[in-house]
């Protein structure tokens, strides 16, 4: 029997199938797929039914079995700017595909004596919900940013309703009451204008969990306590805090989309203890130019070394070759600074070498800083990145925002405040104690641990009583 096939009878020897279906965003993407390793290794059968455009590598699981949904988005040139309309095209053009697979899959699994106890989507992808009622499936959504991003999103909501959009400047800084700690400034959307009606659609669609039965989140119940009791509350489904997920040991799989140049690491090892600056926007956000230069020169001055992910796309209308030619920047450093295209980022994180990391705090991003102790400068872009640069910085006192990103001597300063002052080192003391925190509600007796354990059984009885 080839490795295949022996996959295939293993899926088969495994009674429930869980259907996964994740957007093809990195952020989104990977919790997805360590929901499914963390699933597997429970006994569940994973299926990915996952768009043509980007589609994740079936050869990191083999366990798994994959189906790419037909999209429509062949030569789909995907960028920040239109983000937005590549979710909508999924939901648009997915749901056909999705409905007729998944018919096909509940025929060829009853006639094997097995079944699909549940779909888990991703809370962009609003159009599975209509293909899991339409086949009388329980859906489950996986939300993979911070429980506290959905409130907000909620008070984007109320103050619509109220007529109070645009909100004055003069009351940014003001308190939003019973969203502390969060300003109106933090808010996820800008505010002070106008918000465009499908800017508000997407925002209403994205708090409504439709018919589903219960939603997942990869933060922690030490984290978020009382967020996540006001949202049990106010959706009246279970909620399952199981995060942080990339720390079980289950879901130490490959997730990227990019290659991870592990050429950083042997560099890391020569370099001492918290002594490297680890700089990364994550998957989508840009700097523009001035930003870029301004950022590069603080970087330089600081005299703190570093690693620095610009991808391909970083800078806004340009290629990064451009800024960074042979001989310029990059041979002024020496050996004090790296800068690669994608990199091994939970790795480096880990890393003893590395003690900050300047991050626009996408919610990956900053659980897998917690996970390992290291402070940050906080660069948010754009929504839920907000929220979470307000609590790293103001409620966990574990980040320093950065004062003016367009002048290198803002820059170098916040970067040696971080690295090198008592400020920074208060910082990491902080961020060690959430780190010890996140561990322990991984182990057994921990949140965590036992929030992942009902929902196993959760999806085990959903199924049960779904009765297929
Ligand atoms: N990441 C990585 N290598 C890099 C940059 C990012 O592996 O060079 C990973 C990072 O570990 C995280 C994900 O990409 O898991 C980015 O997700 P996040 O939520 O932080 O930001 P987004 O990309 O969604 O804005």
């Amino acid at each position: 029997m080839g490795s295949m096939e022996r996959d295939m009878e293993q899926c088969r020897t495994r009674k429930h199938t869980v259907v996964l279906v994740p957007p093809p965003l990195q952020g989104h993407m990977t919790p997805m797929l360590q929901l499914g390793s963390i699933l597997y290794s429970k006994g569940f059968s994973i299926v990915v039914a996952h768009s043509e455009f980007r589609p994740p590598d079936p050869l990191n699981h083999p366990g798994f079995i994959f189906h790419a949904l037909s999209d429509n988005l062949s030569g789909y040139q995907a960028s920040i700017n239109n983000l937005l309309d590549l979710i909508s095209a999924i939901n648009s053009n997915c749901r056909a595909p999705l409905q007729d697979y998944m018919v096909q899959l509940m025929e060829d699994q009853k006639l094997q004596g097995y079944q699909v106890s549940c779909m888990i989507y991703d809370a962009l992808l609003f159009f599975v919900d209509s293909v899991s009622t339409h086949l009388k499936i329980p859906s489950i959504i996986l939300r993979p940013n911070m429980a506290a991003y959905m409130l907000s999103c909620h008070c984007i909501c109320k103050l619509q309703a109220e007529n109070r959009i645009p909100f004055p400047e003069s009351r940014l800084q003001e308190p939003v009451p019973e969203l502390h700690p969060l300003r109106f400034k933090d808010l996820p959307y800008p505010i002070t204008n106008a918000i465009p009606e499908w800017l508000m659609d997407f925002n209403a669609s994205s708090i409504n969990i439709r018919s589903s039965v219960a939603t997942i989140w990869n933060t922690t119940d030490c984290l978020e306590h009382s967020t996540l009791s006001r949202l049990q509350q106010c959706y009246k489904v279970p909620c399952f805090p199981i995060g942080p997920l990339h720390k079980l040991e289950a879901a130490a799989t490959a997730t990227s989309f990019l290659e991870e140049d592990q050429s950083c690491i042997s560099w890391l090892e020569r370099q001492p203890p918290n002594s490297v600056i680890y700089i990364s926007l994550g998957s989508i956000a840009c700097i523009n130019e001035q930003e870029l230069t301004e950022t590069a020169w603080g970087l330089a001055n600081s005299g703190i070394p570093f690693i620095w992910v610009l991808r391909s796309d970083s800078i806004d209308g340009s290629q990064l070759d451009d800024h960074f030619p042979e001989g310029s920047f990059k041979s002024l450093l020496g050996e004090r600074g790296l800068i690669f295209k994608w990199a091994p980022q939970k790795k480096v994180l880990a890393h003893r070498a590395v003690g900050g990391f300047w991050s626009h705090c996408g919610w990956n991003s900053t659980i897998e800083s917690i996970c390992e102790g290291v402070p940050m400068i906080c660069r948010p872009h754009f929504a839920d990145q907000i929220v979470n640069a307000r609590y790293l910085t103001y409620e966990w006192k574990v980040g320093l925002e950065i004062e003016n990103v367009v002048d290198r001597g803002s820059i170098e300063k916040s970067i040696r405040r971080l690295m090198v002052e008592v400020e920074g080192k208060e910082m990491r003391q902080r961020m060690l104690i959430m780190k010890d925190k996140l561990e322990a509600g991984l182990q057994k007796g921990g949140s965590s641990y036992e929030s992942l354990n009902d929902l196993t059984e959760f999806i085990t009885s959903v199924s049960s009583a779904a009765g297929q």
